[in-house]
């Protein structure tokens, strides 16, 4: 009997191919590259001042409990004998250039999600690199080649995959989870490696008896969304393995913002308005360059009086402000973030920041050509932008403007965020 093939009116679309590449202990690296007395020892970066927070451990330094958003001072605790490091962000920024230049040789489609991490869509660009896993292998080898540090690499068909895989490869490793093996990879997973869900979301899982992500999988969609709501939802999805999140290489920054703590809380409102003002100059500078304005200032105050334990446990509030039109102008957006702060409730303050938030591109091209160009420079100078004013900014510290001031330059953190999630988790 024979037997004939039916055509499958609908093949399964080809899964994607993305890679999440994520430098080890990426500041700290440098530090014991670059002194080889530190190698081998507990390097930790940031937390020099009582009051600030790691930035970055080595390993060395993670085997006493040490790690990146740390208060200092539990650090300190832990590792008496650490060594605690300024750092340099001028040098790290360049160090990351060199990254992503190895990054972009592999895909025209790169995310970066930090100074130290990215995603590659590789889909497609087999008949160039060869399979996913030696395109892999030769991103770590190049890496290493120009950089002579270590980056992690995990490859799936989804971005929540590929993270969760370079963080299991790590220390200097590559893990690939094929589309049949997405499931089984995630199933003895704890709940909380799915994006989204957090302490106080993992705690209400846990006390429903949901500890694992596979847990989640078998557990009724209805039950986790009347439990969680959204975030629910979308959890189901997740642990059934479904993330259709793109990398999305040319997304616009959602909002960008500048801020400083302060040495010792601050009460003269003077003084604070002139640290407003430098911020807003800083920001509308990082908009002038990277061709956005901004429709809405905002400005952030934490007081020092403590409303909670924990390094979060400062009473914080908000202030924002549309405008009529929207700025790239420094003076613009500082007399709007003093205005705000003008009409804040005056207590010791602890920290104050002013960020910028509704962009929109400086200039509307007017033809569709010009769009696409526009479209295309965009997506290969953004990060590249991002870099360039970071390295600018903790390298020119000296101008400042008449009437604008920094801040405690030690603490302070620029911040341009993509939407995803906040890019300076290190690890
Ligand atoms: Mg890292």
């Amino acid at each position: 009997m024979s037997t004939r093939q039916v055509p499958t009116a609908d093949p399964a679309p080809r899964p994607r191919i993305i890679l999440h590449a994520d430098m080890d202990a990426f500041y700290a690296s440098i530090e014991q590259r670059d002194r080889p007395e530190l190698r081998g020892r507990p390097v930790i970066v940031g937390g020099t001042s009582d009051r600030g927070v790691v930035s970055a451990a080595s390993y060395e330094a993670r085997r006493f409990g040490v790690h990146s958003a740390m208060p200092a001072a539990i650090a300190r605790r832990r590792c008496p004998d650490g060594i605690f490091l300024r750092g340099d962000m001028k040098k790290y920024a360049a160090v990351s250039r060199q990254v992503f230049e190895v990054f972009r040789r592999f895909s025209p489609r790169v995310e970066g999600i930090s100074l130290d991490e990215a995603f590659l869509d590789l889909t497609g660009t087999e008949r160039l690199h060869g399979p996913a896993v030696e395109a892999g292998h030769a991103i770590r080898a190049a890496v290493r080649e120009a950089t002579a540090l270590a980056v992690s690499v995990g490859i799936a068909p989804s971005k929540l995959v590929a993270k969760i895989a370079s963080d299991e490869a790590k220390p200097d490793g590559l893990l690939e989870v094929r589309p049949e093996e997405v499931l089984g990879f995630l199933r003895p997973l704890p709940v909380e490696r799915l994006w989204g869900v957090g302490p106080v979301t993992r705690e209400r899982l846990r006390a429903e008896g949901l500890f694992t992500i596979a847990d989640l999988e078998t557990e009724r969609p209805e039950r986790l969304a009347g439990l969680l709501g959204e975030i629910g939802t979308r959890a189901s999805e997740l642990a059934q393995g479904r993330d259709p999140r793109d990398v999305e290489s040319d997304r616009a920054p959602v909002s960008m913002s500048e801020e400083n703590t302060f040495g010792e809380d601050q009460r003269d409102w003077e003084r604070l308005a002139a640290v407003a003002r430098g911020h807003a100059e800083s920001v509308a500078a990082r908009l002038r360059r990277s061709q956005w304005r901004a429709h809405t200032v905002v400005l952030k105050l934490k007081y020092g009086r403590r409303v909670r334990s924990g390094p979060r446990g400062f009473e914080q509030i908000t202030r924002r402000h549309t405008l009529a039109e929207a700025s790239d102008d420094g003076a613009t957006l500082g007399r709007e973030a003093v205005r705000l702060l003008d009409a804040a409730p005056r207590k010791p303050v602890r920290l104050l920041g002013v960020g910028v938030t509704g962009l929109a591109p400086a200039r509307g091209p007017t033809q569709l050509d010009l769009l696409e160009q526009v479209h295309d420079r965009h997506r290969a100078a953004r990060l590249n932008r991002a870099l360039d004013t970071i390295t600018e900014r903790f390298g020119s510290g000296a101008v400042t403007r008449a009437g604008s001031e920094r801040g405690h330059r030690a603490a302070l953190s620029l911040q341009h965020k993509h939407g995803e999630r906040e890019g300076d988790e290190e690890d």
